[in-house]
């Protein structure tokens, strides 16, 4: 049955598989990318049962780096993107080439050629995207200072990955010590014309993709259809994305980031990235599922002590020396932590590169399973380097206190990290949601002097509250600690504005286990939403639709039936 279906059978079984392990691992406490992970490694060839197909899985995983990939060119500016050139570009040249030299060296313990190392070291130098945008994005630090370097550095990789990929033939049989190879000049001809290709497509998206893709997404949001304005977006991030592929040569990720990119300008962007979160998640597991499976589990009995090494190169030697350039300029301790934590890992490209490697002949099926491992334990391993910088800046916060010492070195925004700090605010309202209904009761409230504290999850509304001297946390309002740290157990009443009941039902619970006192007033839109809110503890439960009707009736000097 399932060799007549495999593109539903691996979605399927992918899913549902990664579904399970991941929840096993969230009741384990550890990242549910672990659990994901494995769901790979059960459906891969390696473990006995069902065997997806591992084209099929690649292919899944690629559409999940572009929709990921989209979603960060959103949130980033050009001028973002150019604010950081100056630690990204050098950063990530150092690093690739510290990585890539350690890379040789191993090589050559085990008795490979120059070539074989060289592919090897590149292999282990570029980080995944969707690893590093996930970690970042738990951590909400995609629009900070550091999460701007770690993308602008990811940009940099990529495009190094891209001129590697288009030389590398070029040069293979150079490499191989024959002949008849590359000279220099044959050389700078593919580089030039990868780079040509590569500034064709970024003029193309500033100059035609900057008028054309707002415009469309205007006209689409206009029609008032939901259905094609969410098909807009994905046609677009897919489109641009292939198209640079076949048209540029550049990867998808990078397509998709300058879509994401170019509609970041418009106002409906916003809007737009949150049409793509659901299936952006759900194509990001597929893309652990797709890594798990290529990983033979026995490597580790075979080759223990290479694969160490391997795994020690990514994990060590390409963070130092992260970590050391990013001090070199003058970033405090914490932006060159978290830096390194985020590239202390290797997926997709390295994948890439190391079959095109074998391919060539150049890099030896050895070196290919050593690479595959590599990355699967430092997907693994990488939360617990995250793990560690939370806790080193908890630390860091902590002697601060103590010290009383305003001049901190990191001059970032808040960031949630273990544990929240919990306001210092009292009989204040809380408010969660900062949209349409939030922001006009923030409004008034702050008119009326009243203490508030917002709790919202996105981003751009957080910064622009916080330049209004509003204190704010920023996250889901149903992730845990977050009511504790804005002291509802304190506070005059909890407004939970957000259009989800069922989320606010969550909300509504936690914050009545904290208070049974506490006023909870919740946003419904039904009468089911009402009942399911008032029965998780809310005091008073409004529907909208309820009071738009009042409203209207008002208007025309009817009262509305009671
Ligand atoms: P609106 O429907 O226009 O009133 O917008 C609702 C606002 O609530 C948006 O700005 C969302 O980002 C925000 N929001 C939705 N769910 C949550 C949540 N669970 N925690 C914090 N903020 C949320």
């Amino acid at each position: 049955m399932e060799h007549n279906t495999p593109l539903i059978s691996t979605v399927v079984v992918g899913l549902v598989l990664a579904f399970i392990l991941g929840l096993v691992a969230q009741r384990i406490r550890v990242s549910p990318l672990v659990g994901y992970l494995l769901a790979g490694v059960l459906m891969g060839p390696f473990t006995p049962g069902y065997v997806a197909d591992q084209n099929i899985a690649n292919e899944l995983a690629e559409i999940g780096i572009i929709l990921l990939m989209f979603g960060v060119g959103l949130h980033f500016s050009l001028k973002d993107l150019l604010s950081v050139k100056n630690i990204a570009i050098p950063g990530a040249i150092v690093q690739i080439s510290v990585a890539t030299l350690l890379g040789i060296g191993l090589g050559e313990a085990l008795g490979w050629s120059f070539g074989g190392g060289l592919v090897f070291g590149l292999a282990l130098s570029v980080a995944s995207t969707v690893v590093l945008l996930r970690a970042l994005q738990e951590r909400r630090l995609v629009d900070s200072e550091r999460g701007r370097i770690a993308i602008g550095w990811l940009i940099v990789e990529d495009l190094a990955m891209v001129l590697t990929l288009v030389l590398l033939p070029a040069i293979a049989g150079l490499l191989k010590g024959e002949g008849n190879g590359a000279s220099m000049s044959s050389l700078a001809m593919p580089v030039l014309i990868t780079l040509g290709k590569v500034a064709g497509f970024v003029i193309f998206m500033l100059v035609v993709g900057r008028r054309v893709i707002p415009m469309l997404l205007h006209y689409v949001a206009h029609t008032g259809s939901r259905e094609l304005f969410r098909l807009a977006v994905f046609a677009i991030s897919l489109g641009v994305a292939f198209g640079a592929a076949l048209v540029f040569d550049v990867s998808f990720a990078l397509g998709a980031f300058f879509a994401g990119m170019i509609l970041s300008e418009s106002e409906l962007s916003q809007r737009a990235a949150n049409e793509t979160l659901p299936l952006r998640d759900a194509f990001a597991v597929l893309f652990f599922v797709s890594v798990g499976m290529l990983v033979d589990p026995a490597i580790i009995l075979r080759e223990p002590l290479p694969l160490l090494a391997t795994v020690f190169i990514i994990l060590f030697g390409k963070s130092a020396a992260a970590f050391g350039i990013v001090r070199l300029f003058g970033y405090p301790t914490s932006t060159a932590l978290t830096i390194s934590a985020s590239l202390a890992q290797i997926g997709e490209f390295s994948f890439i590169l190391v079959s095109l490697g074998v391919g060539l002949g150049l890099l030896p099926d050895r070196g290919r399973d050593l690479v595959l491992a590599g990355a699967i334990i430092s997907i693994m391993l990488n939360p617990l380097f995250f793990a560690l910088l939370d806790r080193f800046l908890a630390d860091k916060d902590a002697k601060a206190a103590a010290a009383s010492e305003a001049a901190a070195v990191d001059k970032e925004k808040a960031v949630p990290r273990v544990p929240l700090p919990e306001t210092q605010l009292k009989d204040h309202v809380v408010l969660v949601g900062h949209g349409r209904v939030g922001s006009v009761v923030s409004r008034a409230l702050r008119l009326n002097n009243t203490p508030l504290l917002v709790i919202e999850d996105t981003p751009g509304v957080v910064e622009r509250l916080q330049s209004l001297g509003v204190e704010v946390i920023t996250g889901n309002a149903a992730a845990p600690d977050m009511l504790q740290a804005a002291n509802v157990m304190g506070a005059k009443g909890l407004l939970v504005a957000i259009p989800d009941a069922f989320e606010g039902g969550q909300i509504v619970a936690k914050a009545r286990a904290l208070s049974p006192t506490l006023p909870i007033i919740a946003r419904a839109h039904s009468e089911e939403e009402i009942a399911h809110l008032k029965h998780h503890g809310a005091n008073v439960v409004i529907m909208g639709e309820q009071e738009i009707a009042k409203a209207m009736l008002l208007q025309i000097g009817a009262t509305a039936p009671v």
